[in-house]
């Protein structure tokens, strides 16, 4: 019987199908089988149109273990957790399939230069797609990450993860590490190893000399432009996955980056830094009954019934504007918003615009939402506010309390003014 691998030849009614029999991707039906031609596109064929699978060739075993990594006693050692994400798949050539890059040895045959900066040591915490992240693996990732920066030997940790939701994890392990002794810094790809225009081997150098650096922040390492000559190291809680497909998709909002990372090893500083502290501080404890809802014109007012009867304690809303929601009208928000906050809910309010601040005195309508009690964020991007009510919703459930430290400017998550310059960089 033909197995994934083995060089087949199909059979159909009306024309013979030449190349690799891939495995099946989940998404597809069981009534297909997938094949790889000898062009590398990749065609699915309907099995009720297969008269014959002939294998042509067996597909190879793999080869036996590699040999172990020299360590080179004069280098900084770095740590690199692996979530998940398309940084920790790799394609194998002959299946087309991907499988995941989970030892120092395979990071190493990744991209080998990055032996030049560091050793590597690494660790398997989760196998997820960061689509599928949730904040219980936030609390097991920091203790990991915990872990790792305890030791003596270690000068950094990196934390491959996948893009989609790695500006979340960032923030939420910026207000968890409020001492750092060593720099943390997640890392994505954009584009899988198998495509010529990936971002994994430049992005990963970066990542790890930036993990040898004396600052203590969680940092973003990804590519700047579109092209393979720096990385950015953006400040975990401003930054975002601001492009579908682009290599250059994370963008520091509302600053400039840090550093700029280049892959020979240069670094060059963009803006200051929180420097080392002399221990790690780790507090996981958070509150997860907190909803991130996003306002639109004929939104339902109803729906913060729904988070009030589910008992929730927190809600961020992403209003538009300077943090405008609908106050007039049978769209009105303000009624439900008050009885929200009357029920000791914490509503806090944050701009779809992502750039520049939330004013709550402006327009006569953000005053009277500002009267309702609701706290409005500043220049924080909406997800950072999210994972910062969590946080603070964690240690405290006192209104005026969670006001105070929504305000406080905790991890650079806050910027007390705005450069015009900061706009689109
Ligand atoms: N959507 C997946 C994720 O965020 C894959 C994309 C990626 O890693 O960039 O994990």
């Amino acid at each position: 019987m033909a197995k994934p691998g083995d060089l087949v030849e199909v059979i159909t009614k009306n024309k013979t199908y030449k190349g690799i029999l891939m495995p099946k991707p989940e998404i597809l039906k069981s009534n297909t089988i997938v094949i790889k031609l000898n062009s590398g596109y990749n065609i699915g064929i309907d099995k009720k149109n297969i008269k014959k699978i002939k294998v042509i060739k067996k597909a190879k075993k793999k080869k036996a273990r590699r040999k172990k990594i020299k360590q080179n006693k004069k280098l900084p050692t770095v740590s690199i957790l692996s979530t998940g994400g398309t940084i920790s798949s790799k394609v194998d050539y002959t299946t087309g399939g991907t499988y995941a890059s989970l030892t120092a040895e395979d990071f190493v045959e990744l991209e080998p230069k990055i032996l030049k900066f560091a050793n590597i040591r690494a660790k398997q915490v989760l196998q997820i797609m960061s689509e599928d992240v949730n904040p219980d693996d936030w609390v097991k990732l920091a203790k990991e990450v915990y872990k790792e920066l305890n030791k003596k030997d270690v000068s950094g940790v990196v934390i491959t993860h996948g893009t989609d939701t790695l500006h979340y994890t960032a923030a939420m392990l910026s207000f968890m590490f409020p001492k750092l002794s060593k720099p943390i810094v997640l890392v994505g790809a954009q584009r899988s190893t198998d495509r010529g225009s990936s971002d994994t081997f430049m992005n990963l150098i970066c990542s790890v000399i930036a993990a040898t650096q004396r600052i203590g922040e969680v940092m973003v390492c990804m590519h700047a432009t579109p092209n393979d000559d720096f990385c950015y190291l953006h400040r975990g809680t401003k930054v975002r996955k601001m492009h579908t497909s682009r290599r250059d998709a994370f963008r520091s909002i509302n600053q400039f980056p840090i550093a700029k990372v280049f892959p020979d090893g240069r670094i060059e500083i963009l803006i200051d830094y929180k420097k080392l502290d002399g221990k790690n501080e780790l507090d996981t404890k958070i509150d997860k009954k907190v909803a991130l809802v996003y306002i639109y014109p004929g939104m339902n007012p109803k729906i913060i019934d729904y988070y009030i009867k589910q008992r929730y304690h927190g809600i961020i809303l992403m209003g538009t504007g300077l943090g405008h929601i609908p106050t007039t009208g049978k769209d009105s928000l303000i009624l439900k918003i008050r009885s929200a906050i009357k029920k000791g809910i914490a509503v806090c309010i944050t701009s779809q615009c992502l750039y520049g601040r939330t004013h709550e005195f402006v327009y006569s309508n953000l005053r009277k939402l500002e009267n309702t009690g609701a706290i409005f964020c500043e220049d924080m991007l909406p997800e950072v506010a999210y994972v910062k009510l969590m946080h603070v919703l964690g240690k405290t459930k006192k209104l005026d309390k969670v006001k105070e430290l929504m305000k406080k400017n905790m991890t650079g998550e806050i910027n007390p003014s705005l450069s015009p310059k900061v706009f689109l960089v």
